[in-house]
């Protein structure tokens, strides 16, 4: 390293491709890869990350760095992680970086720190003046009582508003060398009141598994598990204890959860078994209280982290362990912008290289991890029942034609789930509706010449919501008042409304059953920030009896008074033509069935359908995995798709709707021209929502047996595509929606 003379900086902004600059002699110890600097280009400072250190440039006259600002950022494993990444999903190292330097890093955020309160001297001189003080200083006799008794040293700011006094009885007693404020890192831990909840004993099936993980644990290898156990089987009890195992033997433990499930109530169960040596990485915390996680961990004194997506990449030490909850959740997948990573699998390539465990836990796997445990790739480890008294609900199937025919007109709510809704509220018990889509109204509609309300912007029609009287873009949040004429044929008081959102769904109960109290949760109700988190606990407080949602209800959580889950329109999920609609359906009705009878109540779940013999409905109704996935994975074989093969999907966007189609094409035919051995492009064809903020969105699937090779030529294709600034490219490699 001392004959590394100059570093090659990759800049956080702008330039891809590194510079070469001059190791001053001062730097030349300390620096190495990974290391953050700041350096001029041309007259402004600017912040990078050191990727290669060597020997001499090829250019003659080179600046010198300005600054080295740590010494490290990331480990061997991580920055190995970094180039595997950049190549996978065929972005450039220095997009790749913002994972792994994330804003806390890249602005230098100072971690968050707090004072705490602790004895400087031994105990039995601190308990001799705490008598001495007793008749008179006594306010400072009760500060050295309470420390004396406290098991850890409390926090100044606890202490203050505890025992009601001002800061001068403290620092008398630092005065006196009694006592010593510490600062220490906030890491984001929030100090709430929690129970410590001592470990459960296993039952058989849980024990077998824990045996098999802590075997690969106490190996020290790297090898991935998957944890297929029914809602309530007591996962979450089996992560808890490998996590103690993997804390007794040194190592770090890495939790990642779904975005929507990393509440309190989360966390609480986790905090009440270790205790605060948890970091929380969320992007609900401000920046320094996220330095200070990151900066903890970095340190190797925290030892467990829990967080979203993201999370992924922080720079836990020693990574014994990492846990993907909800495996199969969409979440994990950044679609919108490159690199397009899977969390899940950048857990697993992180384990690979960190040598760790990977521990992937579902109700209902991704059929891609499931192909890859009942291949052997993966461990696979089973639950096969409720760790609990609870047991499986019971499921009903509504044919919505007859029981509408019957109710002689439209509603939400076929008369069984009435009466369900109406029985359950007066036992006191709670229910779950699910209807994926929010709102009041999908569209406002002419009669008479059949012109539908599109937002200008984006090729989606708009949708209208009641409370704000507005119609709304769902893509672009464009709105507008309700048309009272027709724009087209001018004809008026023919404009109607079609389609229902949560909202009507709302309105409607409500009318029905005036004493049943909702809630409604969705976009537009958890807008604020922690709101999400406000009506859950609302819920679970019981101030309502029925809350209404889109799926982000039927997520992981535990409502021990929910006994009654309704999903209104069951068969929406497969309008969707895409390779993945049978999996997302299959998964949502387990698992918001897995919200229903988490207690010793007996659940039951109603679903409504148009298509009341579709076999997937009734694959969902018995739970049976097993036969879905012998079923799907036939379909994914005969029409080649993965777990078979491998994909990409490339998205072209631009304003000029002719310009981009021609660009797609001009790309696509350079990639027909590699001539890729097993590979096959499909045509070029306008993306499901074919225009979003006045861009077109054109998009083609590629299908390979060999992806790297693919990344390879599409990062070049890409590097050499003649586009104009104004059309943007997006590959997305291995897409979970191939029609959006
Ligand atoms: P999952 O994560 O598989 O959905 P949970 O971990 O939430 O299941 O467990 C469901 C319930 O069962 C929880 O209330 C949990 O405390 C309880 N539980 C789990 N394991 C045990 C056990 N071995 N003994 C008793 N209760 C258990
Ligand atoms: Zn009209
Ligand atoms: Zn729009």
């Amino acid at each position: 390293m001392s004959e590394a003379r100059v570093a090659e900086v990759l800049l956080d902004q702008n330039l891809e491709k590194p510079l070469d600059y001059e190791i001053p002699e001062t730097f030349r110890a300390s620096i190495q890869v990974g290391s953050r600097v700041e350096v001029y280009v041309r007259n402004s400072l600017r912040k990078g990350t050191i990727a290669t250190l060597k020997k001499a440039s090829q250019f003659a006259k080179l600046r010198p760095l300005h600054r080295l600002i740590t010494q490290t950022t990331l480990s061997d494993p991580l920055w190995q992680l970094a180039h595997w990444m950049s190549r996978y999903y065929c972005t450039s190292l220095q997009r790749t970086m913002k994972c792994f330097t994330p804003p806390n890093v890249r602005r230098e955020i100072k971690p968050k720190t707090r004072l705490t309160v602790k004895l400087a001297t031994t105990r039995e001189l601190a308990l001799e003046l705490c008598k001495k003080l007793q008749s008179k200083q006594s306010a400072q006799a009760s500060v050295l009582e309470k420390i004396l008794n406290a098991e850890k040293p409390p926090f100044l700011s606890a202490l203050l508003e505890e025992l009601e006094i001002s800061r001068s009885p403290i620092d008398s007693l630092v005065k006196k060398k009694a006592l010593q404020l510490e600062e220490i890192v906030d890491d984001a831990l929030e100090d709430a009141d929690f129970f410590p909840s001592p470990p459960k004993t296993l039952n058989a099936e849980q024990a077998t598994c824990l045996k098999d993980i802590g075997e690969s644990l106490q190996s020290g290898t790297f090898k991935t598990h998957l944890l297929f156990g029914v809602t309530g089987s007591g996962k979450t009890e089996v992560y808890l204890q490998a996590i103690q195992q993997v804390l007794d033997l040194g190592k770090s433990a890495l939790l990642l959860v779904p975005e929507i499930a990393l509440t309190s109530q989360t966390i609480e169960r986790f905090r009440a078994r270790f205790g605060i040596k948890l970091a929380v990485l969320h992007h609900r915390k401000s920046l320094g209280e996220r330095s200070a996680a990151w900066e903890s961990l970095k340190k190797g004194e925290t030892k467990i982290a829990i967080g979203a997506r993201s999370a992924i990449f922080c720079p836990a030490q020693d990574l014994g362990l990492i846990i993907i909850d909800e495996e199969h959740d969409s979440s994990y997948k950044q679609n919108e912008e490159m690199p397009t990573y899977h969390a899940r699998d950048i857990a697993v390539m992180r384990g690979k290289l960190e040598k760790a465990v990977v521990l992937l836990g579902s109700a209902t796997p991704s059929l891609d991890s499931y192909h890859n445990a009942i291949n052997g790739k993966y461990r696979l480890n089973i639950l096969t029942s409720r760790a609990t008294k609870a047991s499986q609900p019971t499921m009903r199937i509504i044919d919505m034609k007859s029981a509408l025919d019957k109710a002689g007109g439209f509603s939400h709510f076929s008369p069984d789930l009435l009466d369900a809704i109406k029985e359950k509220t007066k036992k006191g018990e709670q229910t779950l509706l699910l209807l994926n889509k929010r709102g009041y109204r999908r569209m406002q509609i002419c009669s008479e010449c059949r012109y539908i309300a599109k937002c200008p912007h984006c090729d989606l029609s708009l949708t209208y919501h009641k409370g704000p009287n507005t119609l709304r873009c769902h893509l672009c949040d464009y709105q507008t008042h309700l048309l009272r004429q027709c724009p087209s044929c001018q004809s008026s008081s023919q404009m109607e409304f079609r389609g229902f959102g949560t909202e009507h769904v709302e309105k409607s109960l409500c009318a029905i059953f005036p004493d049943v109290r909702t809630l409604r949760m969705d976009r537009d109700t958890t807008q604020k920030k922690n709101s999400h988190e406000e009506m859950f606990k609302q819920f679970r407080a019981h101030k309502a009896d029925v809350l209404i949602g889109t799926q982000m209800i039927a997520k992981g959580f535990h409502f021990p008074s929910v006994t009654l889950v309704g999903i209104l329109n069951a068969d929406a999920a497969l309008q969707i033509p895409d390779f993945r609609s049978s999996e997302s359906l299959f998964q949502l009705i387990a698992q918001a069935s897995g919200r229903a009878g988490r207690s010793e109540l007996k659940g039951e779940v109603i679903l409504q359908t148009f298509l009341p013999q579709h076999p997937l409905l009734h694959l969902a109704a018995t739970q049976d995995y097993q036969a879905f996935h012998t079923r799907e994975i036939d379909e994914r074989r005969l029409f080649s798709f993965p777990p078979f093969c491998r994909l990409a999907k490339v998205v072209f966007s631009g304003p000029d709707e002719n310009e981009t189609l021609e660009a797609i094409t001009q790309f696509r035919t350079a990639l027909v021209s590699a001539a890729l051995p097993n590979t096959e492009i499909l045509p070029a064809l306008p993306a499901g929502h074919p225009k979003i903020k006045d861009r077109y969105r054109f998009q083609f699937l590629t299908k390979t047996g060999n992806i790297m090779p693919l990344s390879d030529c599409l990062t070049t294709l890409r590097s050499r595509a003649p586009t104009s600034r104004k059309i943007h490219i997006l590959i997305d490699i291995d897409p979970t929606s191939t029609f959006f």
